[in-house]
């Protein structure tokens, strides 16, 4: 149903109203699209690990199975409802996003300290991985205005892909440098990489690289769409650099400063 309005030929007030009302029938019927296919996809994307679960508990239930058997039937049970939670998460957070109702509290934060901590909660999962995992950070403290769980969360998710697109063997680097005032951290890794036609793409919810996509790899494909959104509100961008074959890294850089009182008084923001 087309319910666009004629426009005419001449350019009198009519003509010029009706053209303005067509574009902004336009912009809602794109609205309505990207909620249509975020519905979709967010479906699509909840019915993989259910069906999986589905499987493992028909299978459980209809056949003599020995302890070892219903345990790794449990493993896979327990690992498909973290992968559910996460991806719950995920939406819960991007429907908080798009509301405009989620708030980010900005303070003082030692991006030194956090690195620090999140190498030593990341040590056993890479080790799990068969990954080295080497952090490097600035002998000074690297204070910056940035709200500590979001930016949790946005190098978790660094980290998460860093582990799951690197193969065994190979190794991630979480690094953060101070320089001319601005403290950079980066997440880099030794894995398959990204080729240039998919890097803008990658930060797109839901897009996910190959034909597969990150269905086998447990990702939900809303992971860098997070992190994008997350650095933009810290006044930065996600920058990525990468080659097919030869791993990727993420690297952002916020306004900061070795002593806590100068974030305080010049650089707290607001969201
Ligand atoms: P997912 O949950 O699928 O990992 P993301 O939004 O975090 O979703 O990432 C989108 C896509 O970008 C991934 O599916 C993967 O194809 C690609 N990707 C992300 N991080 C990396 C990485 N470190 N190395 C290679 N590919 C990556």
């Amino acid at each position: 149903l087309d319910i666009r309005l004629p426009v005419s030929a001449t350019h009198d007030e009519i003509s010029h109203l009706s053209e303005t009302l067509n574009q902004m029938l336009e912009r809602v019927e794109a609205g309505v699209r990207s909620i249509r296919d975020f519905t979709a996809n967010a479906a699509h994307e909840l019915r993989t690990p259910l069906a999986l679960i589905r499987t493992e508990v028909e299978v459980a239930l209809s056949l003599p199975r020995s302890n070892e058997e219903y345990c790794e039937a449990c493993e896979q049970v327990q690992k498909e409802t973290v992968r559910m939670t996460r991806l719950i998460d995920s939406l819960l957070m991007l429907a908080r996003v798009d509301a405009g109702t989620e708030t980010l509290r900005f303070e003082p934060v030692d991006l030194n300290q956090l690195a620090q901590q999140l190498g030593e909660r990341w040590k056993v999962p890479m080790q799990l991985a068969v990954l080295g995992l080497i952090v490097h950070i600035d002998p000074n403290p690297a204070f910056v205005s940035a709200d500590l769980s979001s930016l949790q969360r946005l190098l978790t998710i660094l980290l998460d892909n860093a582990s799951r697109y690197t193969p065994p063997g190979g190794s991630v680097e979480l690094r953060v440098k101070q320089e001319e005032g601005r403290v950079i951290v980066s997440v880099s890794d030794t894995g398959i990489g990204i080729a240039p036609e998919h890097q803008l793409r990658v930060f797109d919810r839901f897009y996910r690289v190959g034909r597969f996509g990150s269905g086998n790899t447990g990702g939900s494909g809303l992971g860098l769409a997070l992190a994008k959104w997350i650095a933009e509100k810290h006044g930065t961008s996600l920058m990525l650099k990468s080659a097919v074959g030869e791993g990727a890294c993420f690297q952002f850089s916020i306004a900061g400063s070795s002593r806590p009182e100068a974030i305080k008084f010049s650089e707290a923001l607001v969201a």
